[in-house]
């Protein structure tokens, strides 16, 4: 087990304060990035700073966090003490909302002020008094020039993303701003690009700036594992969903899956174990006897899923791992090397995988510049191609069979039942059976309610049942459609008008039944059986398809009752 020591700064060792640390540990933020561990403590020195560093590296905590730090001495100003510049609107109600999360704990207001909305909310917010504000220039300027916007007391500015700014034409308005704060103020200028311009501003604004640069490394090809990278660009609503069509597609034998954060391995971890998967969260603060403990699950099988941070997957012996799953891309593309480094050694093939937001093309691109373009770009798998890739699975396995001289005494104990078989069926029937019931008892299919395009996956979806029992153990993301009529059998009507997916905590595991769950809803809800939709009743868990207007009146009068002896919580499939 390699397990070396590592020296990592933590955020407490950048000399950040507690309430801080206590809300990033919150937030599940378990290392700086580079660009923070940088950047901090010259900030909070009061150093001016010029950083070349693009979004997605964890800039924007790299100078909130010591703005943040700043504020009690100013308390009681009623004039701001720090100014954010940045060039657009969404960037600035980013940006704000960075600083409301990370300044909770010390109660920071802050305000953010741009063009294209009408400005009385500002200057209320502005009068009310603040302690940050983060703006477009434009609109900074306007308000400062009606005396709305006061930067004589302002401490910090910060001009974020620079290179943007004097490309939209700012350069003016923000020089009149800087002009407009104390001389002796800190100012801190971060650019993803250094061109001439940016130099000849931070020569005329900055004194004595320290100079630090974050740059995407490209490392050599030879860097790069030998692994078969595949990156699905998905709406973060439907990334869960797409993970499971995935993790059915591949099939994987033992996969690290990664999140940004200890909150979201947890979310993750807990969603995909009521789903059926063998999953275990890795956390930052396990021992090394408990890391062991889940690699020697990992490596019996009964665990088949790793969810964890990058600290801590840290020091793991992984030789066994097939797939590395980027749930949550990482924050640097050295990370993304990493992190994929993790399968496809001992000559084996690795499969990569990563889930891509639509607002993270930049960091793919970057992704793709450091693994020399080997990140192919795929559809999401279908429904019906998880189904095929299932079937087609079951046939490979009989094939290799077949051909494996080893399984022939294994198989010639069957042989005498086979024969007996055949005298009373045809060859092929009982082949066809003989290949249902393989193929039923393999694991794997799509979510329930699962049949749509997962990018423009907004309504609620429709249950896909077989209509058919399915044996224990059988599925993950596994159907029992039953409809109305428990047993099954008789074809369903959906309910009329919109519908939602009620999320109840009891399964098969349980014993419930479908008509459990109908008459539970029902008897406690005054319903009547016609008002129900598809019941899909899973290992852990069911899902109940009922109208949208009945189902706050379900949640209220099931959520808390029993059934089968249990009590059950129920809430809405969306809010999982
Ligand atoms: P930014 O580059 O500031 O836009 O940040 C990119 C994303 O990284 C944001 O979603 C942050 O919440 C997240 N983030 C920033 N710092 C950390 C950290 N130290 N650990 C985990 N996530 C972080």
């Amino acid at each position: 087990m390699v397990n070396e020591p590592q020296i990592e700064p933590d955020f407490a060792s950048l000399g950040l304060r507690s309430e801080l640390l206590e809300t990033l540990t919150a937030l599940g933020y378990e290392e700086p990035t580079p660009i923070q561990s940088a950047t901090i403590p010259i900030l909070i020195r009061g150093t001016d700073l010029l950083g070349q560093a693009a979004t997605g590296t964890g800039k924007t905590a790299a100078f909130a966090l010591p703005i943040l730090q700043g504020l009690e001495r100013d308390r009681g100003r009623s004039a701001p003490s720090a100014l954010v510049l940045v060039p657009t609107r969404e960037l600035a109600l980013q940006v704000s909302q960075a600083f409301h999360v990370y300044g909770r704990m010390l109660g920071a207001r802050l305000v953010a002020v741009y063009g294209g909305a009408p400005p009385r909310h500002q200057i209320d917010a502005l009068r009310r008094g603040v302690d940050v504000v983060v703006a477009t220039p434009g609109r900074a300027l306007d308000l400062n020039a009606r005396k709305q916007l006061i930067l004589d007391q302002v401490r910090t500015v910060v001009l974020d993303e620079a290179d943007e700014m004097l490309e939209m034409g700012f350069i003016e308005d923000i020089e009149t701003l800087l002009s407009a704060t104390p001389h002796d103020r800190q100012t801190v200028l971060f650019s993803a690009t250094m061109p001439k311009r940016i130099d000849a501003l931070a020569n005329r604004h900055l004194r004595n700036p320290e100079r630090i640069s974050i740059k995407p490394a490209a490392p050599s090809s030879n860097d790069v594992p030998r692994v078969r990278q595949t990156a699905y660009i998905v709406t973060r609503p439907n990334k869960t969903l797409a993970l499971g069509r995935i993790l059915d597609a591949e099939d994987p034998t033992a996969a690290i899956v990664f999140c940004r954060t200890r909150g979201g391995v947890d979310d993750l971890t807990d969603v995909l174990t009521a789903r059926g998967y063998q999953a275990e969260a890795l956390h930052g603060g396990l021992t090394q006897d408990q890391r062991d403990r889940v690699m020697g699950r990992l490596r019996t099988g009964s665990t088949e899923l790793l969810i964890a941070t990058d600290v801590a997957a840290r020091g793991l012996d992984v030789d066994l791992l097939t797939h590395v799953v980027n749930f949550d891309l990482p924050i640097t593309t050295e990370a993304y090397v990493h992190r994929i480094g993790r399968v496809g050694r001992a000559g084996r093939e690795g499969v990569a995988i990563s889930l891509v937001e639509p607002r993270e093309r930049r960091m793919l691109e970057s992704i793709e510049r450091a693994t020399a373009g080997n990140v192919r770009i795929e559809r999401i798998p279908t429904v019906s191609d998880v189904r095929h890739l299932r079937l087609q699975r079951t046939r490979d396995s009989i094939e290799e069979l077949l051909g494996d001289a080893d399984a022939q005494e294994r198989m010639s104990h069957y042989r005498p039942l086979v024969e007996d078989l055949l005298l009373s069926y045809e060859p092929a029937e009982a082949v066809l059976a003989a290949f249902t019931l393989a193929h039923e008892a393999t694991q794997g299919s799509v979510a329930a309610g699962d049949d749509g395009d997962l990018d423009a996956f907004v309504e609620a979806p429709r249950a896909t049942g077989s209509g058919k029992q399915k044996r224990k153990g059988e599925a993950k993301f596994g159907t029992v459609a039953t409809g109305d009529k428990p047993g099954g059998g008789k074809k369903h009507k959906r309910p009329e008008g919109p519908t939602v997916r009620l999320f109840v905590s009891v399964g098969r595991k349980a014993g419930v039944t479908p008509g459990d769950l109908l008459g539970a809803i029902t008897g406690e809800s005054g319903l009547k059986g016609a008002d129900i939709g598809t019941i899909s009743v899973h290992e852990m868990f069911s899902v109940v398809e009922v109208p949208t207007d009945k189902a706050r009146k379900i949640i209220k009068s099931v959520h808390g009752a029993k059934i089968r002896g249990r009590k059950v919580t129920v809430r809405n499939d969306r809010d999982k």
